[in-house]
């Protein structure tokens, strides 16, 4: 068989959340202005009261909503499909299976957390949501869940990418969505940023302080985080959860987890679920392996330590790895993957050694995204393409080493939007692109001072 699909009714009822089954406690989230441990109310005028209850919560289990089940059967479970064609061209004995989430209506697995997030501020009577977006995934699976809830979206999109992806802002809009190019002049870290660089190409970190001050400034109006943050990780479980029995209909359980890692939400959601299995010491042997691009090199060169999630540190102190809140990523790099952090657990699991980490230059990405389209048919995002890079090295060790091995890679989302950066490659103009050093040091020296983790 090559593609594995769940009928509507077993679309999972609960999500998993990895907390109570981590190793060691997660280090505590710091308050941005005291230093001490960050309190649930302190969230208070940032976020839903449930999505903070969700956000500490040691409960394993916990209920997906009817009516967010309801708008998951849109497009849920996602196929899992059986990449035989792309086996057969790198001639390895490996087994190469993708989860596919860009069947959702904005493309990528980012709907499967804007729903719920959307959902529970509908319920509190919150108007409004702010948001931060990049090359405008999350921006714009943010204004699909508003437009079914009637809760009105407002985006702050990296300036860059609001002039060079023009095509998502439309999606934003057609959702119903106001979408601005960050920095602007409506918020004070807007303000502060154009006084230094009037030019300047904005930063999701930026665009973070922005969404995070137009929330705070507002009684009606709350915050919705695309990744990073516990409730986000425990919403994009879906997919892991949906995977393990899809390859339970296939006979199969995979020797290794590959995932992309921007903030690291859909590298969790997938991996999660089996890492599960690894940590009860169900399956000791399982590996698991973040794909991130060596222009934002987090989890291969960043340190370990407490760091804001935005730039202007109105957010609360997360222990992560990090390459600084201040990081401004090369404006050539066109593989996405911008943001300077990762997901807490993540980076956890990583610093314990349960997770590898391998950073990917954006042209044998690009070089692998096409020669899985010739093979496979489907163009996926250049965000996809570095699991889909990680993915195709572990089926080719598995050759060298002339053993079978099951591999089971995230494809997040499609490249529909991307054809742009495509046209570059085919052209022969990215330009590979390492982060010097220096730059890491001088983006690292402005952490907050807090002992390390
Ligand atoms: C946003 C995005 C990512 C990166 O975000 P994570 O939180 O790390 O998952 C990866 N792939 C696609 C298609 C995206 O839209």
């Amino acid at each position: 068989m090559k593609k594995f699909i769940l009928a509507e009714n077993d679309l999972p009822q609960q999500w998993y959340n990895i907390l109570p089954d981590l190793p060691a406690p997660l280090p505590p989230y710091l308050n941005p202005v005291t230093h001490e441990p960050l309190r649930p109310e302190d969230l208070a005028p940032l976020l839903p009261q449930t999505v903070i209850e969700q956000e500490f919560s040691q409960e394993r289990w916990i209920d997906i909503p009817e009516q967010v089940r309801d708008i998951y059967r849109m497009w849920r479970p996602s196929p899992l499909v059986r990449a035989d064609r792309l086996e057969k061209a790198l001639d390895t004995p490996a087994k190469i299976y993708f989860k596919y989430e860009g069947v959702s209506p904005a493309g990528s697995h980012k709907p499967n957390t804007a729903i719920p997030q959307v959902y529970y501020n509908a319920q509190e009577g919150v108007r409004r949501v702010t948001t931060e977006t990049g090359a405008g995934q999350w921006g714009s699976a943010l204004s699909f869940a508003g437009s079914l809830f009637g809760v009105a979206v407002t985006v702050y999109m990296v300036r860059a990418s609001y002039h060079h992806k023009p095509y998502r802002r439309s999606l934003m809009h057609t959702w119903g969505a106001e979408v601005f190019p960050s920095p602007t002049e409506r918020t004070q870290a807007g303000r502060d940023i154009l006084a230094k660089d009037p030019d300047s190409p904005g930063s999701l970190g930026i665009a973070i302080s922005e969404a995070v001050e137009d929330a705070l400034a507002h009684d009606d109006t709350k915050f919705a985080l695309g990744s990073a943050m516990n409730h986000v990780v425990l919403h994009q479980t879906v997919i892991g959860l949906e995977a393990k029995r899809q390859l339970e209909l296939a006979g199969d359980y995979p020797d290794v987890v590959v995932g992309c890692v921007g903030g690291g939400s859909n590298f969790s959601g997938l991996v999660f679920p089996f890492m599960a299995d690894r940590l009860s010491g169900e399956r000791p042997e399982t590996r698991f392996v973040a794909a991130e691009p060596t222009a934002c090199p987090t989890l291969t060169r960043g340190a370990y330590t407490y760091d804001y999630p935005d730039t202007a540190g109105l957010g609360p102190l997360l222990p992560m790895r990090t390459v600084g809140h201040g990081f401004m990523p090369a404006p050539i790099h066109a593989g996405g993957l911008r943001f300077h952090g990762d997901a807490p657990t993540l980076c956890a699991l990583h610093d314990q050694g349960y997770i590898e980490a391998r950073a990917y230059d954006q042209n044998e990405v690009f070089a692998e995204a096409v020669r899985f389209a010739r093979h496979e048919g489907f163009v996926m995002a250049p965000e996809s393409s570095h699991a889909l890079r990680g993915a195709v090295q572990e089926a080719l060790a598995a050759k060298e080493a002339g053993q079978e091995r099951t591999i089971l890679f995230g494809l997040s989302g499609h490249g529909h939007f991307d054809l742009g950066a495509f046209d570059a490659y085919l052209a022969g103009q990215l330009e590979d692109y390492t982060i010097p050093q220096a730059q890491l040091d001088e983006a690292l020296s402005q952490l907050p001072k807090i002992e390390r983790i």
